[in-house]
């Protein structure tokens, strides 16, 4: 089968990451950049040929219909999109114009002869399920598993097609500010609050704790989403923050990966927990299996 792969990018590294995650050949890949001309630049330095939009200073969102008309008259065998929010609306709109076949959560592609197979995790990474597509297939790559990856300063090398793409005009940047760096994002020791972490005293006791540790404390999504204990900029995960301290100590947090994504860059990981069979024990490099209302009073004793 020809391979006449597309990957949708909207942002810098998003190819180069993806033909890299996904063990393709840059040559069999054909990049629909929409973007400023550095990023088509950026793109062909992988060595893709690339088709590119100039979205000039609007979200690449407004060329989301003309470039599903794109795909669509390329009509690619696999459409592939990596965590960019914009590349995302993309994808939709290609697989919807194309009548194609679209897989989220994807891990792995294979194309052998005429068989496409796409690997996408489910169930919270409990389950691999491996899936024969059709032609005509959009894939989503499980972002988790996207490393970015840095500008390359080689000489561009694939080529560089202009597309003339109609603006829809219908969304507007009314700011675009870069989001400053927290002190939990910077801290050598975080304590992270989870739901487990909450009821009676426990969430003055992980207070103190953190205080007589010299500690920042960030928490999961829930405490901030649903008890609204700790402010939005506090909770680590996928979408949110990502912290990178010597030492996280998470407290009554069950470990899902959307949390874990937020600790990539930690370097010691110790979880507390009352279930010996939670999540975190896989990701942590110590786990201590108990009851927070016994181990947070023996920790402060033992740390003050
Ligand atoms: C699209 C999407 C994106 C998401 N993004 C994020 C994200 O960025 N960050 C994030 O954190 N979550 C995120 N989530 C939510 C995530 O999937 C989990 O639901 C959440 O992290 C669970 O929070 P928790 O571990 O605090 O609570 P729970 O899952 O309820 O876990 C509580 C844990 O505490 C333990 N426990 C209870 N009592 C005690 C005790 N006395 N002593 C010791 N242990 C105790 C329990 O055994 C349990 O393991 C996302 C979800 C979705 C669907």
């Amino acid at each position: 089968m020809m391979r006449n792969i597309w990957i949708v990018a909207t942002e810098q590294g998003e190819v180069a990451s993806l033909i890299n995650f996904l063990e393709l050949k840059s040559a069999d890949v054909t990049a629909l950049v929409i973007g400023s001309q550095e990023l088509a630049e950026q793109t062909a330095r992988v060595g893709t040929a690339v088709k590119w939009i100039d979205s000039a200073d609007q979200p690449a969102t407004n060329f989301t219909a003309a470039a599903a008309s794109i795909i669509q008259k390329a009509a690619p065998t696999v459409i592939v999109g990596g965590s960019s929010p914009e590349a995302r609306a993309v994808i939709g709109s290609a697989a919807a114009a194309l009548g194609a076949a679209v897989a989220s959560n994807v891990i792995s592609l294979s194309i052998e002869d005429d068989v496409i197979c796409a690997e996408r995790s489910v169930l919270d990474d409990k389950l691999i399920e491996t899936l024969e597509m059709p032609i005509h297939t959009c894939l989503l790559v499980n972002a988790l598993n996207l490393q970015p990856q840095a500008p390359s300063d080689e000489i561009v090398t694939g080529s560089i097609e202009t597309i003339e793409a109609k603006s829809d005009g219908s969304v507007e940047y009314l700011s675009v500010e870069p989001v400053a760096a927290s002190g939990l994002q910077t801290a050598d020791y975080v304590v992270g609050v989870g739901l487990g972490a909450t009821g009676g005293d426990l969430f003055n006791q992980t207070v103190k704790l953190a205080e007589v540790m010299g500690a920042e404390m960030g928490c999961s999504m829930p405490i901030y989403s649903e008890l609204q204990l700790m402010p939005h900029e506090t909770y680590i995960g996928l979408t949110g923050c990502k912290v990178a301290p010597k030492l996280y100590l998470a407290l009554g947090i069950s470990g899902t990966s959307q949390h874990c994504a937020g600790l990539r860059n930690a370097k010691t990981i110790v979880c507390v927990n009352k279930d010996p069979k939670a999540l975190f024990f896989n990701n942590a490099d110590y786990g201590i299996v108990g009851d927070l209302n016994d181990i947070i009073p023996a920790l402060i004793a033992a740390l003050s």
